[in-house]
C-alpha cells in the first residue's frame, strides 16, 4: 500500500469528474453521448473579458500578487457587493482565491477541526461534506425534502444545532436543486442563528445571477445585517461570466476570518492567477449584458427541459427557480426491469440505464445526498436537450 495520509479516507472523487470521464471514454469508443452532466456554461468567456486577460499578459502582468488579491479586484468586488447586494465591505474584508472552491476549502481549513460539526442541508453540492471531513470535522446532513422545495426550515436548523456546531453552509441558488430561498425564509433562518451566537454562516452565492421568472436571489447578509461578524459570503466569476477555467472566486467576511484565509493562501497557492485577476476586474466592472443574456438563455433551456422531462411517464421534474440543473425524481422507475432483465434498484442503476440505453449522461442524486433523484444540467443547447429527452422517453418506454 502507498503511504497516503489517513485524512484522505474521508474524501471521495467528485461525481461530476467521474461522469465526465465516463462520457469521454464512451465517446472515444465511438458512441454518441448527450451530456447532461455539465457543471459550467457551455459558451466561451465574453470577448471583452478575454481581451482584458490577453492585454494583462502582453503588458507583463505575469508576477505574483498580494495573497489576498490585487487591490483593483478587491475594489471591484466591494463595488459589486454594494451595487448588486446592497452590502458594504472594505478591501480588508475581502479575499480572492483560485475559485470559490479555494475560498470554501481555506475557510474550513482555517476554522474546522476534530470535534467540530458543520451543518450541510441536503441536497448539497458534493464538495461541502468532503471538505468538512478532510479537515477533521463532521458534516451534519439535514435532509430537505422536495415537498419543502428542497429548502432548510428554521425548525430543522434549530434542531440540528448543538454546542459543537461551527458552521451552517447555505447555498442559494442551489446546486443541484435550483432552489432559491426567499427573503422571508432567509430571515427565519437568520433568527435561529441569532439565538445561537457560536454558529457561523457560510453563504455560497455562486449562482446568484441565474434566477428565473419572478424569483430573485437575495443575500442573507442583506436580510439580516446583525449576522455580519460571523458570516462569510462566497462568490466568484466562474458561472456568471463563463469563467470556470480562469479560477477566480472570493470571500467577504470579518477581518480575522479573512486574515486567516489569506494566511492559508500564502502557504498554499500564494495568490490567484494574476492575469485571471485582471480579467475578473473587467468582468465585474465592464458591461453586464453578457450576464443578462446568459440568464435568458438558461431560462429558455430550463423551460424546454422541464416541459419535455415532465411528460415522460415514471419521472417527475420539479421546475428549478435557479442555477442550471433540473433535479428529477426517478422514484417511479425504481423496481422496473430493463429488456435485458436487469432490475433498476436505485438512482445509480437509473443513470447507468440512461447512459447505456439512451446515450444520455446524468448524475445520480445519491451523490448529492438525495437518493431517488437524478441531476440533469441544462447548460447545453436546446437541440441537445430535445434529443436527450426524446432518447430518454424512448428508453424509459421499453422498461417493464
Ligand atoms: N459552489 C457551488 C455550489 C458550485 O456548484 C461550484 C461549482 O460547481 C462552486 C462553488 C465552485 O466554483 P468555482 O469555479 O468558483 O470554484
Amino acid at each position: 500500500t502507498y503511504p497516503l495520509a489517513s485524512r484522505l479516507d474521508s474524501v471521495k472523487p467528485s461525481p461530476s469528474m467521474g461522469a465526465k470521464l465516463r462520457v469521454d471514454q464512451l465517446r472515444a469508443a465511438g458512441r454518441t453521448i448527450i451530456d447532461f452532466t455539465i457543471g459550467e456554461p457551455d459558451f466561451p468567456t465574453p470577448s471583452h473579458i478575454v481581451e482584458a486577460g490577453v492585454s494583462a499578459l502582453t503588458s507583463g502582468q505575469t508576477r505574483y500578487t498580494a495573497s489576498a488579491g490585487i487591490p483593483a479586484l478587491r475594489r471591484a468586488i466591494a463595488e459589486k457587493l454594494e451595487r448588486e447586494n446592497g452590502l458594504t465591505y472594505g478591501p480588508e474584508q475581502l479575499v480572492v482565491g483560485c475559485g470559490a472552491k479555494n475560498i470554501i476549502y481555506s475557510a474550513l481549513a482555517a476554522t474546522v477541526g476534530d470535534g467540530d460539526d458543520v451543518i450541510v442541508p441536503a441536497p448539497y453540492w458534493v464538495s461541502y461534506p468532503d471538505m468538512v471531513a478532510l479537515h477533521g470535522g463532521t458534516p451534519v446532513i439535514v435532509q430537505c425534502d422536495e415537498s419543502a422545495g428542497f429548502k432548510l426550515s428554521a425548525d430543522a436548523l434549530d434542531q440540528a444545532i448543538t454546542p459543537r456546531t461551527r458552521w451552517l453552509i447555505l447555498n442559494s441558488p442551489n446546486n443541484p436543486t435550483g432552489a432559491i430561498y426567499s427573503p422571508e425564509e432567509l430571515k427565519a433562518l437568520a433568527d435561529v442563528l441569532l439565538r445561537h451566537p457560536h454558529v457561523w454562516l457560510m453563504t455560497d452565492e455562486i449562482y446568484e445571477h441565474f434566477s428565473y421568472g419572478d424569483v430573485r436571489h437575495v443575500s442573507i447578509a442583506a436580510v439580516e445585517p446583525k449576522l455580519k461578524d460571523r458570516l462569510l459570503i462566497v462568490n466568484g466569476v466562474s458561472k456568471a461570466y463563463a469563467m470556470t477555467g480562469w479560477r477566480i472566486g472570493y470571500g467577504a467576511g470579518p477581518v480575522p476570518l479573512i486574515k486567516a484565509i489569506t494566511l492559508l493562501l500564502t502557504q498554499s497557492v500564494s495568490c490567484a492567477t494574476t492575469v485571471s485577476q485582471v480579467a475578473a476586474v473587467t468582468a465585474l466592472q465592464g458591461p453586464q449584458d453578457c450576464v443578462a443574456e446568459a440568464k435568458a438563455l438558461f431560462q429558455a433551456r430550463r423551460d424546454r427541459m422541464v416541459e419535455l422531462l415532465d411528460k415522460i411517464p415514471g419521472i417527475r421534474c420539479p421546475r428549478p427557480d435557479g442555477a442550471f440543473y433540473a433535479f428529477v425524481s426517478v422514484a417511479g422507475l425504481i423496481g422496473a426491469r430493463t429488456t435485458s432483465g436487469k432490475t433498476l434498484a436505485d438512482d445509480l442503476d437509473v443513470i447507468m440505464f440512461f447512459l447505456d440505453e439512451a446515450g444520455v449522461a446524468a448524475i445520480d442524486g445519491s451523490s448529492y445526498g438525495a437518493p431517488g433523484y437524478v441531476r440533469m444540467s441544462f447548460a447545453t443547447s436546446i437541440e441537445q436537450i430535445e434529443a436527450g429527452c426524446s432518447a430518454l422517453a424512448q428508453a424509459i418506454s421499453s422498461l417493464v
